[in-house]
């Protein structure tokens, strides 16, 4: 029985389970080609057919669809399997791999031969191309069409053994050169290609094309609602005829959905391939990076990537999601988890005049207010202090509610504070100091705060605060969306990452790898993987300020 909100793909399995289809059975599977790290566009469709699985009690299997040995690589097998198992998803024992069926799908394309459905054309892929006609245009038969069926067995088993070249014959099936559906006209099942497998290493030299491997593969695994993109709608009708030309009994249904595109991003491997290797990020796991292991080492945690694909929804019209929903997610998410805590990233040191030079208390503070359970640490204070650079100015506008010279501010958790002078440079005029004197009588939670300031800044004290250093992240694209341009990389960011040399307060030394955290007043961070002890690293996750309306 399905739960929660609803979607056309659960109308249609609902309806086949109404006519008692498949025996009831409801089987997905997620099909990455091992050609690159998993994306934010994947996940959607992880959380789609594992999701469907779980709601009405089936199956999802884990597939490599790996029949095109050229561009697959171990390294992208084991990513895949990290990423899932991290986003929660559990295929249990049903990992797949196409090339595993190479040998039955190989029988397979016997079969259609031997029916007089495919045929051994030795036209060249040029010659191909020219004989498939246009959209407007019908195609022309190849003049091997008419092949009979000992000879194109012959020929195929002789391709399968390696008697020709690469790309000198291929097998096509045989359908209608016509067909207003491109895809129709007698498409290629099988190229002769020699290349090294990840897994069948050089036991083959031909390769069956996508378009073919993929319904049977479905159909091998008993997968019963074979969900893709929209951009395969065209195929189905040869999904369909590869099924009923093999008399697959309950055939698999392909449904289509729309993709997910984000603002500010790209979002296919091949063009996340290009930012890796052409050095615009540090590798697939660039915290820039929309791929699952880059928001990982970003800080983003499964389930606000979980919520943002349940929040997008899915359909059929294909649309471009504002990269701020996913922003709004991970805040959402964070907000009541993380422990507050703070963090000077551009510091100016604040000395309090009036507070004795050998003295320290340890004030005690809430992690969150919002979520006592998080409990407390303790804060050192002392005489001197580091606050952000931009919570000081001069010569403040009416309206700038921290620190300048003769006003007061609040410091969280410790005292109220009140700028007496500064001191600066001789040559250059920068302010080097700040120099403040504290009351005692407004020690945070103590009295009953009879004076009201408006501001309240954060701070470390200075002989206690610890050396981080912090990578800031912006966008990696100046466009909204960076596919608009010929180029895509026409639009890229150069000042996507800054780095800083910051303080923060002495109680992140505990934090360990993956911790997240709220910096007070500048957003949430995790810990990087580069951190080490003496030189912590911490990433921005997301700034505070939401800009996403709900
Ligand atoms: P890309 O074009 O980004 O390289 P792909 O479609 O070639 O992606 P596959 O490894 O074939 O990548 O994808 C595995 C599954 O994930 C497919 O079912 C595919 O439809 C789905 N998928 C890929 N990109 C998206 C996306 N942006 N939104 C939703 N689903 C996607
Ligand atoms: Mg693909
Ligand atoms: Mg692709």
């Amino acid at each position: 029985k399905p739960s929660g909100s609803t979607n056309f793909i659960k109308d249609i399995i609902n309806e086949d389970l109404k006519m008692g289809k498949n025996n009831n059975r409801v089987h997905t599977r997620f099909p990455p080609e091992p050609n690159g790290y998993l994306h934010i566009g994947h996940a959607k469709s992880i959380c789609l057919n594992f999701g469907l699985a779980l709601e009405y009690g089936g199956l999802c299997n884990l597939r490599f669809d790996d029949t095109n040995p050229s561009k697959e690589e171990v390294e992208y097998v084991d990513s895949i399997q990290m990423d899932v198992k991290w986003l929660g998803f559990d295929w249990d024992h049903r990992l797949f791999y196409a090339s595993d069926y190479f040998e039955q799908l190989y029988n397979y394309a016997e079969q259609l031969i031997k029916a007089g459905k495919a045929y051994v054309c030795d036209l060249s892929p040029g010659e191909i191309r020219e004989y498939r006609g246009t959209l407007t245009e019908p195609g022309k038969d190849s003049p091997y069409r008419s092949r009979s069926a000992e000879e194109n067995l012959d020929l195929f088993k002789r391709m399968r053994a390696g008697e020709f070249p690469d790309g000198s014959r291929v097998l096509r099936a045989k359908i209608d050169m016509s067909s207003p559906n491109l895809n129709m006209r007698d498409p290629v099942l099988y190229r002769i290609m020699r290349a090294t497998h990840h897994r069948t290493g050089d036991a083959w030299c031909i390769y069956p094309m996508y378009d073919y491997a993929h319904p049977l593969s479905d159909a091998i695994e008993g997968v019963t609602h074979s969900i893709c993109t929209c951009e395969f709608e065209d195929h189905r009708p040869l999904y369909d005829w590869t099924l009923r030309e093999l008399n697959i009994e309950s055939p698999p249904v392909q449904i289509e959905f729309a993709r997910l595109n984000l603002t500010r991003t790209v979002m296919s491997k091949r063009k996340l391939r290009k930012l890796v290797e052409e050095g615009h990020v540090r590798g697939w796991d660039d915290p820039r990076m929309p791929t699952i292991s880059g928001l990982r080492r970003r800080g983003y945690t499964p389930e606000a990537i979980k919520d943002f694909c349940e929040r997008i929804g899915v359909a059929k019209a294909n649309s471009m999601v504002n990269i701020a929903m996913l922003e709004h997610c991970i805040r959402e998410d964070l907000n009541f988890k993380a422990r507050r805590v703070m963090a000077v990233l551009r510091p100016l040191k604040v000395v309090i005049d009036n507070y004795p030079e050998d003295r320290v208390e340890l004030l005690e503070a809430g992690y969150n207010s919002e979520n006592p359970e998080l409990g407390s640490r303790q804060v050192p204070f002392s005489r001197v202090l580091y606050i952000e650079r931009d919570d000081f100015m001069e010569d403040p506008p009416k309206k700038f509610f921290r620190l300048a010279p003769g006003r007061e501010v609040r410091l969280k958790h410790a005292y109220i504070i009140k700028c007496q002078s500064v001191v600066k440079d001789e040559n250059t005029g920068e302010i080097l100091e700040v120099h403040c004197t504290f009351d005692p009588e407004t020690k945070s939670g103590m009295s009953a705060d009879a004076r009201k300031v408006k501001g309240t800044l954060h701070w470390v004290s200075a002989p206690h605060a610890l050396r981080a250093e912090i990578r800031l992240y912006d966008y990696l694209f100046h466009k909204e969306n960076p596919d608009e341009d010929e180029d895509f990389k026409t639009s890229i960011n150069p000042d996507s990452l800054e780095v800083l040399s910051s303080w923060v307060e002495p109680d992140l030394a505990r934090a360990g790898a993956g911790s997240r955290y709220q910096f007070l007043r500048q957003g949430y961070f995790s810990v990087d993987p580069d951190s080490t002890g003496s030189n912590p690293v911490f990433n921005r996750i997301v700034s505070l300020k939401d800009s996403w309306a709900k």
